[in-house]
């Protein structure tokens, strides 16, 4: 199985936005304060567990509370 990236650092805000990859999952649904809500997420795919698993595979940036740390590459 792919290893997390050690550059990863943060935490999931639970923004739901992995769950729309592609598609929305059919598993997700929303809360009454309209958080979102995985209704599997004890048996969830190991896809959803390790999302973001690398910077380049990481697509929801703009919400997403994890980020990758990419400070080697600016020097
Ligand atoms: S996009 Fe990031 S913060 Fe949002 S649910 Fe997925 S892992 Fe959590």
């Amino acid at each position: 199985m792919l290893p997390i990236s050690k550059k990863r650092v943060g935490q999931c805000l639970r923004c739901g936005e992995c769950c729309k990859l592609p598609n929305v999952c059919p598993f997700l649904r929303y809360n009454e304060d309209n958080t979102p809500r995985c209704t599997i997420y004890r048996i969830r795919p190991i896809a959803c567990r390790k999302y973001p698993r690398t910077a380049r595979e990481h697509i929801t940036k703009d919400n997403c509370g994890f980020s990758f740390d990419e400070s080697h590459l600016k020097k």
